[in-house]
């Protein structure tokens, strides 16, 4: 987490003195200074870019941070009160790149750009400064760049606001916007599902009311988060002022037609407008109109489980490895986004469902159409950010050839879907593609040029033959080139200098340049008249002529001229495009459903997935199911995955299936493959199984694994404990729960209470479903006492004193952990194997003799006193003082003396 400075609500007052103290104000400071000071003191939360002709500046404190963050050279520039002022610079065509990075550590950066030509500066008077001002502020969850972002993810920012319902209980309404493709949704939540919520959109920045920064309940989150914070002194707008905002923006006279939307929610969406206003500053970029997500339409899963379960992310923080990586077969980038998307919020009304599982069953049976589809849309383009750049007025030629290409597979995407009978995700995305006007890109294909130039101001981007007064300038600028050439040869002719050459150069514009001698006659009549002697060089002359000047002008003001002709052709095809932005991004969304839904089908036929079975009830049974992640890597190395079924199906309430099984068993790849299950189906994807029926799951929780959260200051017991309560106190009948390890962090009879207790707190109180892994033996006694609960193990057996995994599911208990074994795997010393080895029969021994089965009398549970370890048997003891002596480092009297030590203990 990265914490920002303050960011001021409208009315504030103007942020404080940074700035001033960076370089307090005096009478000496130079009038640039003077404008530099102005502005950083405006924006004292952000990194200043201030634009001096082809670099962005910084200055003071900016310039250190930013050369220890980018590694570049710290230089100074005059003086401030006497002190040097230390100054760093970026040349503006590597900006992206720098910008890139000191967002990635954290930094907001303000752009400020010069507001007019320096010319126009001079006039006002020599010392005038050339006028400036912030464009933008550049934030990581508002950035737009190609470079900056990462194609397959969307980039939200999340404005939050609340408002009071009771003493206690609060309304909590979020804005998810990512200004890169215009995404706006807007959902609402309680206190309890706010971190799930927020979990959904992985956003990039979250604008956070410092009432709710200061919510005790909420501290922990907020330290947590990956998020970068940016405080708001208020919360949100109120919700008339933010209603406002809301229709003046999108145009309309009332918000009914978006939806209904909670006031705490309409206040989050106006907080996001006005952040969009600071930090846009003028541009407007183009937003869809606010979908709604009502509470309870997507599958609540807290950010541990995402992380256990690594949907997005590895726990490392890669995307290689990820649930999204292992199933992402899209082909463009919009369809990656609503496919990280998808999985991130999985659906939960069946009715939703079923139409996503239609329409990927459909190109499972379509394959001709699956393929047809897939080849179009990988020629087509980032249409959303392409149009998104355009609309801020921060896009280049090539962001229009891209909207054009996008745009023309869009149309060819909407004639291979026109057929009848399409299951209604598909429909839906035929209609939309079908009536797309395409005009513009037929405009834009006859405008622009085959290369596409990088930036506007580098001219050339529009085709020969499309504008006639352009093609005249530019034959103009070629003549001018060809007379030039002939000038030359009437110049090298007349004085008889072969070697004459008419070169540029920025300093004194055309000039011929002949060696000395030549120059020296040159000076004199009859060629003064016409050659005007400029420059002296080692062995060479320069001179100017009428004629060259002319020329020159000439030239100048054609590219002058072509110029503004083509930046006027950009500037009205950008405006037709936003024109019609509505129509384009329904365009680039429907094309991305497309995307998913051919990119799962590809998915399940290449795999060998199955259409989900969904329904209301509380079944979950899984045939023959497998772990797309694990068993993706083992297909890498050759091996087999070993299905396995899951039966947790209730009638008013879940069954619990209590794992016990060998270390490397297969225990935590099972709870988690059938966690895993259920987000696939519910966000609409085929399932790795041979076939699966799942009631809707309306919470998912995962406790696998543990981790140390020392940063936190929690230690891995306390971490654990943490997530357990919080599955304890929210599970419902209709969740799914999968627990791994309860209670190991302890000790064992702690441990065991715990676990103990946690089961039947499942069983009695939440009734939902759950897989519960523990190396707990004693608790598969339980299945006895609880109607519910199914043991299963993990089948192991034992060929030449090796331990084999054979990774099968199957009824009944483990009656050991093989750790040892394991262990012995992993190289640990023989000899501590063979000690824990002895310690091991003791303490099964002792059990023997005074069984477990206080547990299952229901008496005092753990009233046994805590044995302490056997003492080591005797020959050990001798093996380890032997082991401890070192003859090499011993005189003989020490060496004697050890002998007599040994003899005692052999005793
Ligand atoms: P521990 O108790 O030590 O945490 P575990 O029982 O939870 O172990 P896992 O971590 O699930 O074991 O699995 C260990 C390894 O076994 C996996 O990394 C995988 O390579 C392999 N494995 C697990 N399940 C299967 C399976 N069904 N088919 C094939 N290989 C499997």
């Amino acid at each position: 987490m990265s914490s920002q400075a303050l960011c001021q609500p409208p009315e504030a007052s103007p942020p404080d003195d940074a700035a001033a103290k960076a370089a307090p104000a005096d009478h000496r400071v130079t009038p640039m200074m003077a404008q530099y000071v102005e502005i950083k003191a405006a924006n004292p939360d952000c990194l200043l870019f201030y634009r001096m002709g082809d670099f962005y500046e910084l200055f003071f404190e900016d310039a250190e941070t930013a050369s220890r963050a980018l590694g570049i050279v710290l230089t100074k520039r005059g003086k401030h009160q006497g002190q040097d002022i230390p100054m760093c610079g970026v040349p503006i065509d590597r900006a992206d790149d720098y910008l890139q990075r000191l967002i990635g550590l954290g930094h907001r950066v303000a752009v400020c750009e010069q507001m007019e030509d320096p010319a126009e500066a001079k006039k006002r008077g020599a010392k005038s400064v050339v006028r400036r001002d912030v464009v933008r502020l550049v934030t990581p969850g508002t950035i737009t760049e190609e470079r900056l972002l990462d194609p397959g993810r969307p980039n939200f920012f999340l404005a939050i606001a609340r408002r009071r319902l009771s003493e206690t209980a609060w309304r909590y309404g979020l804005a998810a916007v990512d200004i890169s493709t215009g995404h706006f949704a807007l959902s609402e939540t309680d206190a309890a599902g706010l971190p799930a919520e927020i979990a959904r959109f992985e956003p990039r920045e979250i604008l956070l009311p410092d009432s709710i920064a200061e919510d005790a309940d909420l501290a922990a989150f907020w330290r947590e988060t990956r998020a970068s914070l940016t405080p708001l002194s208020r919360d949100g707008l109120d919700p008339a002022s933010a209603e406002r905002r809301l229709k003046e923006y999108f145009g309309v006279a009332t918000l009914d037609a978006f939806g209904a939307f909670d006031r705490a929610a309409i206040a989050a969406a106006g907080s996001a407008l006005f952040y969009i206003e600071k930090t846009q500053i003028g541009s407007r970029p183009v937003l869809h109109p606010p979908t709604s997500n009502q509470t309870g339409a997507a599958l609540a899963i807290d950010a541990a489980t995402r992380a256990n379960l690594e949907l997005t992310r590895t726990l490392s923080g890669e995307r290689a490895g990820s649930l999204l990586a292992t199933i992402d077969c899209t082909v463009t980038p919009g369809g990656a986004r609503l496919l990280a998307e998808r999985l991130a919020g999985p659906l939960t009304q069946t009715g939703l469902i079923r139409d996503r599982h239609d329409a990927v069953a459909y190109l499972v049976e379509n394959a001709s159409l699956r393929d047809a589809a897939r080849r179009n849309l990988k020629r087509a383009p980032d249409l959303a950010r392409a149009l998104s750049r355009l609309g801020l007025g921060r896009g280049g030629p090539r962001d229009l050839a891209c909207v054009r290409d996008a745009l023309f597979a869009a149309r060819d995407l909407g004639a291979l879907l026109a057929r009848s009978a399409l299951p209604t995700e598909l429909a839906a995305a035929a209609a939309t593609l079908g009536s797309l006007r395409t005009e513009i890109a037929d405009t834009l294909q006859a405008a622009l040029a085959d290369e596409m130039p990088l930036l506007k101001r580098d001219g050339g981007f529009i085709r020969a033959g499309y504008d006639a007064t352009l093609d005249e300038l530019r034959e103009l600028q070629q003549d001018s080139r060809r007379f030039i050439a002939a000038l030359q040869a009437r110049y090298a002719s007349e004085t008889g200098c072969r070697t004459l050459r008419v070169k540029h150069n920025h300093m004194i514009g055309y000039y011929v340049e002949v060696p000395q001698n030549i120059g020296e006659d040159l000076l004199k009549e009859p060629w003064k008249e016409t050659f005007v002697h400029r420059q002296t060089m080692a062995g060479a002359m320069r001179f100017s002529t009428v004629e060259l000047g002319e020329l020159e002008s000439k030239i100048a003001s054609a590219s002058d001229r072509a110029m503004r002709i083509e930046l006027g052709h950009f500037d009205s095809m950008a405006a037709g495009l936003v024109l019609q932005s509505a129509e384009i991004s329904a365009a680039a969304e429907a094309m991305a459903v497309v995307d998913v839904c051919a990119a799962l089908s590809e998915l399940a036929v290449d795999r060998d997935w199955v259409r989900p079975a969904i329904d209301d009830s509380l079944s979950f049974s899984i045939k023959a199911g497998r772990h797309p992640v694990v068993e993706a890597a083992l297909k890498r190395d050759g091996t087999a995955f070993i299905a396995n079924d899951s039966e947790l199906s209730g009638d008013d309430a879940g069954h619990i299936l209590l794992i016990t099984g060998p270390n490397m068993g297969g225990k935590s790849t099972y709870l988690r493959q059938n966690a895993l299950m259920v987000v696939l189906a519910q966000m609409g994807a085929f399932v790795p199984a041979r076939s699966a029926r799942i009631g809707i799951v309306d919470r998912l929780f995962s406790r696998v694994g543990a981790a140390d959260d020392l940063a936190r200051g929690r230690s891995t017991f306390m971490v654990e404990m943490v997530e357990t309560a919080a599955i304890l106190n929210q599970a419902t009948a209709r969740s799914l729960v999968i627990l791994d390890e309860i209670g190991r962090g302890t000790a064992t009879f702690d441990g065991l209470s715990i676990a103990w207790a946690s089961i039947e707190h499942l069983h009695e109180t939440n009734r939902c479903r759950a897989l519960f892994a523990t190396h707990f033996h004693e608790l598969t006694a339980l299945a006895d006492r609880l109607d519910r609960i199914e043991n299963v193990t993990l089948k192991v057996t034992e060929w030449n004193n090796e331990v084999v995994f054979l990774h099968e599911v199957v009824p009944g208990a483990a009656d050991r952990s093989y750790g040892l074994q394991v262990g012995r795997l992993a190289g640990l010393p023989a000899i501590v194997v063979e000690r824990a080895r002895a310690i091991l029969s003791e303490l099964e021994r002792t059990d023997r003799e005074s069984p477990k089965q206080a547990l299952l009398d229901d008496l005092p549970l753990f009233a046994a006193p805590v044995r302490a370890p056997p003492s080591p048997p005797q020959s050990d003891t001798l093996r380890i003082a032997l082991q401890e002596i070192d003859p090499d480092q011993m005189t003989p009297r020490e060496a004697l003396e050890a002998l007599y030590r040994l003899k005692a203990t052999a005793g």
